[in-house]
Parts: C-alpha cells; sequence; structure tokens
C-alpha cells in the first residue's frame, strides 16, 4: 500500500507519516515540535507556549544559550530529555518537567 512520506523537520528527511522518531536524524515527533508541557503543537517562531503559556525558549542547562524546547540543545547538542525515573515507564522526559507525562512519576529534583 502506497503511503505518503512526509518531511522531517529536523533533517528534512522524508519518513513515513506514522512515524514517532525519524530514521535518519533520530528525532522525536518528527513532524512538530510539541510543548513538552501540554503536549500542544508549537511554532518554532513562537516564544510563549499558547495552550499553557510556558516558555518555548529557554537556556540550555549544559551551555547556558537561549534554545527553543527541543529534546537536545540548539546550540551545543546536550539533551534535554531525562529518563523517567520509574525504570519499567522508561519515557524520556523534559528536564524542566516535574511529573512524567507517561506515568505520572515526579521526576527531576
Ligand atoms: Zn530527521
Ligand atoms: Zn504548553
Ligand atoms: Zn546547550
Ligand atoms: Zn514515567
Amino acid at each position: 500500500m502506497a503511503s505518503y512520506k512526509q518531511v522531517c523537520i529536523f533533517c528534512n528527511a522524508l519518513i513515513e507519516p506514522d512515524s514517532r522518531f525519524c530514521i535518519k536524524c533520530g528525532r522525536r515527533n518528527p513532524f512538530a515540535v510539541l510543548c513538552p508541557s501540554c503536549l500542544r503543537v508549537v511554532s518554532m517562531e513562537d516564544t510563549l507556549c499558547s495552550g499553557c503559556g510556558r516558555p518555548l525558549v529557554i537556556p540550555c542547562p549544559k551551555c547556558g544559550e537561549q534554545t527553543f524546547v527541543l529534546d537536545q540543545c540548539q546550540v551545543c547538542g546536550a539533551s534535554l530529555m531525562v529518563p523517567c525515573t520509574n525504570k519499567r515507564c522508561g519515557e524520556q522526559v523534559f528536564f524542566q518537567n516535574s511529573h512524567c507525562r507517561a506515568c505520572g512519576k515526579k521526576v527531576g529534583k
């Protein structure tokens, strides 16, 4: 069955439209940038999420430069995701989030 491929917003590779990961660059959610707090689709031009109001441009915890809230810092490439502390969950959680979205466990310091 033919399916129309879609373009990864990170590396422009053509990948299957139901991909959860880009098979070329390995980024999650390759077709849209999602707010890490409320999962709303946001634009890289926005500075605040229109759904929950959280800032979408934050200082990187590694290099201190401003980066969009992606899985990785746009400047130094450091991962902005931390694994959920629930070992059976294993979901990656945005480092500023206080709870895992998948299992609801409190994460972070
Ligand atoms: Zn990609
Ligand atoms: Zn939001
Ligand atoms: Zn950085
Ligand atoms: Zn979890």
